[in-house]
Formats: C-alpha cells, structure tokens, sequence
C-alpha cells in the first residue's frame, strides 16, 4: 500500500514563484479562500492555468479532477462549449455594456418565474454577496423593521461578514445569528428581539464551514417559515449553493418550503457572474422606489446569457438527476472506503455537494489524519478542500469518480495507522 510520503510531492515550483510575486502585489497573495493555508501548505497548488470538463491543470502542469467545482459555480463543467459559444456570440454579434437594458433581463425573469416556487418577481445582480444584502434591504423596507436573524454564511459584506475589520459595530448590531435546526434558539431570539425583526435568513440546507453537513430535520423549514411570520417578519431562503442543484427550483422546490424571497447565484450561470433576488411580488415591489439597487455593472448581459444557455442545458440533458446519480455512486464508495478503512472519518451532506470530515478528538489526532488524507488526495490528482464541501458537476466522467474512489480508499487505508 502506497502512503503520501512514499508518493512524491508534486512540483509546484512556478505556483511557488508567482506566490512570492503575488504576495508583494496582493495583500495576502490572494483574495481570502483562495490561499494556501485554507488548503495543505506547500501540497496544494496555488495558481491555476486551465481547466475542461471537471479538471483543472495548475501552472506547473499537474492535473486533478476538481470537486471543489469553483466553490460551486460549474454546475456543467470547465469551459462548456454551448455555454461559452452563446457568450461569445454576445460579444461579436450584439456587445454586452449598454447606458441601457438588454430584454434578456425579462428572459431570464421568465424562466426564474416558471421554475422556483416563490419567484413571481426577479432582480438580478452580480455576486451572492450582492443578492444576499439585496435580499435584507427589501426585506427592512417592506416591513419597516431593522433587525435580521440569521444562519450560515452570506458574504462578504457589511452586515454579515464573520472578519469585522473595518466594519462599524452598528451596521450589524441588529444581526443576530442562530444554529441550523435549531428552532429553539430561532424562537428564543424572536421572542427577544421579534417585534423589531425585519426577516430570518437561511441556508435551506446547513453547509457549516469545516463541520459535517445538515439535512434540515423534519418541520425545521417549516417551523422557520410559521416563526417568521407569527411575529410578522419575512423568511429568506440564501439558495446560492442549493439553487439549481438540489433541484431546478432549488431547495424550496426539493423540500417543498416556499420562502417569501430567495436568492441564487453561483450554479445559476456556470460561473458567469449573475446572481439573482427573486420573491413575493409585493416585496420584490419595494425594488421600485424604496430600495435603490443599481451598478455599472448589473446590467452587462453577459451573465444573463450564461444563466439563460446553463438553465437551458440543466433541463434538456436533464443535469441534475445525473448529477444526483453520480453522486450517489460517489458518496456510496466513500461510505465504503471509510467502513472499510475502520476510520472514524464522516461522510455528510447530499449526491450533489458532500463533505468528508473527521470528528474532532482531544489529542488533536483528527488535524494530522485531515492533513494526511488530503495531501495523499492532491498528489494522486483529486482536488478536495479539507475545510469546504465539495461538489459533483455534469462532466465529471465515470473514470474520474472511479479514479478519485481508489484514491480515497487508499488514503484511509493509509491514515489508518495514525496515533
Ligand atoms: N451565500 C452563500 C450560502 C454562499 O455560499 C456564498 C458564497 N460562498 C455567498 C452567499 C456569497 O456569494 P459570493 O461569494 O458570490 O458573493
């Protein structure tokens, strides 16, 4: 049996060149969850040249099939042809930066409107981040109320980021935060805080960073869905990692729970940046006068189209049951390879996106098999991150799942000797 020492590390040596040049160009290198030390330092490459299908190949040359799929975004896969033949035709046959509005606009309104449950009204953005505050600001202005509840991660800005460097404390005082599926806590802070909270907040589906994954236990949704609105404040759904890939319409459609606005991004555009507010019409209303949202950028169409030919693709090939399927194959080696091995490692999450981890232990034991597991995975050529779900796309092909399931197993295999 082979273990991550005997395999040679990879030659990462021009990722390491331009990781010195960057770090005197870019503070800290590069932008947060891209570096190094949210990967295995010194293991992991660094810079990416290019990827097709679900691989990538780094600047060195070394190649690995890729489940961290962008954080989300390729839902088909690296560089889809279809996808990036009509943004290019965009390009030469149209252009893409007008002063004004291109009509795909009502287009992809359209199809949100036929395909989520709660998309009677869109507006579209570039970033989750965007659609995430977009979301909140509707929401204080409809119901006249400052204070926001919420569970899991919604980006990067003011009101929401975890690193508080920069941000005054009284733009987010009046965000508080509780646990996912835990309708207790929700109702403990409603009963504090209710009269003056505007909405609650969610991921549908919990994706914690560096913990297992959460199914929404029975009556979870629901419940939020009933608090939230006993107390009459608005329940928002933050689809941006389970839109278009739990189901088309999400995961208000896969666990039949109809929030008053949700927001998608990421799988939406197969890494074309759009993201999208979508709700009750009379909400989505307050976009009109009360709520100003507007960019330079919102309207350059070319994420427009990405989303209009990816949604197109995801309901002729039927993506998603495939997806579903390959995960399920995926996730059933992993389960295998994890009983085999005897390794107290765990396999959380859905065919779709899945997360192995390994349970925290006093001595510190599950750090060096962490680290060990995913060195011996990135120098056989799969790319997982240890503290991020990944992800299973379109083009993942039967030999890569394959492939990537004898690695793993090997892995375990390999680890199991720890103390
Ligand atoms: N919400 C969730 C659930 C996310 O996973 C992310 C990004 N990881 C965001 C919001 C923010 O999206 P973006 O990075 O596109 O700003």
């Amino acid at each position: 049996m082979s273990t991550s020492t005997e395999i040679p590390a990879l030659n990462l040596e021009k990722n390491l060149v331009e990781w010195e040049r960057a770090t005197s160009l870019i503070p800290g290198g590069a932008l947060g969850i891209r570096r190094p030390y949210n990967f295995v330092e010194g293991e992991f490459p660094i810079f990416i040249d290019h990827g097709q299908g679900g691989q990538i190949v780094d600047v060195d040359g070394n190649t690995f099939t890729d489940f961290l799929c962008a954080y989300g975004p390729i839902i088909l896969g690296y560089r889809e042809q279809e996808v990036d033949e009509a943004v290019i035709s965009r390009i030469r046959e149209k252009g893409f930066c007008f002063s004004l509005t291109q009509v795909l606009q009502n287009e992809l309104a359209e199809v949100l409107r036929d395909i989520i449950p709660c998309a009677q009204m869109s507006l579209f953005v570039k970033t989750g981040s965007d659609a995430t505050s977009v979301a909140v600001r509707l929401a204080r202005a409809f119901t006249q109320r400052t204070g926001i509840i919420r569970c899991g991660y919604h980006g990067w800005h003011d009101w929401c980021v975890e690193v508080k460097g920069g941000i005054p404390a009284k733009l987010y005082e009046d965000v508080r935060e509780f646990p996912y599926n835990d309708l207790d806590a929700l109702e403990s802070l409603l009963k504090q805080h209710g009269e003056d909270t505007a909405a609650i907040i969610l991921t549908p589906y919990g994706h914690p960073l560096a913990a297992p994954m959460e199914d929404p236990a029975p009556g979870f949704l629901e419940g939020a869905k009933k608090l939230a609105h006993c107390y009459g404040a608005l329940l928002i759904f933050d689809e941006i990692r389970t839109g278009f890939r739990l189901a088309l319409g999400g995961a208000q459609e896969r666990f039949g729970v109809t929030p008053d606005v949700a927001v998608f991004g990421k799988a939406m555009a197969n890494g074309y940046a759009i993201a999208a507010v979508t709700g009750r019409k009379d909400i989505m209303m307050m976009g009109e006068k009360e709520v100003f949202v507007s960019s330079t950028y919102f309207p350059n169409s070319l994420g427009y189209v990405a989303a209009l030919k990816t949604i197109e693709i995801l309901q002729r090939d039927q993506v998603i049951p495939s997806i579903e399927k390959k995960g399920q194959y995926f996730m059933t080696g992993v389960q295998q390879a994890i009983e085999k091995s005897g390794i107290s490692a765990q396999l959380s999450g859905l065919p779709q996106m899945n997360f192995i981890t390994f349970p925290k232990d006093q001595t510190g034991l599950y750090k060096k098999q962490r680290k060990a597991f995913f060195t011996h995975l990135i120098r056989q050529g799969v790319f997982l991150q240890p503290y991020h779900h990944g992800y299973i796309c379109h083009r993942h092909t039967l030999q890569e799942l394959e492939k990537a399931l004898r690695v793993i197993e090997q892995a375990f295999m390999t680890i199991r000797e720890f103390e």
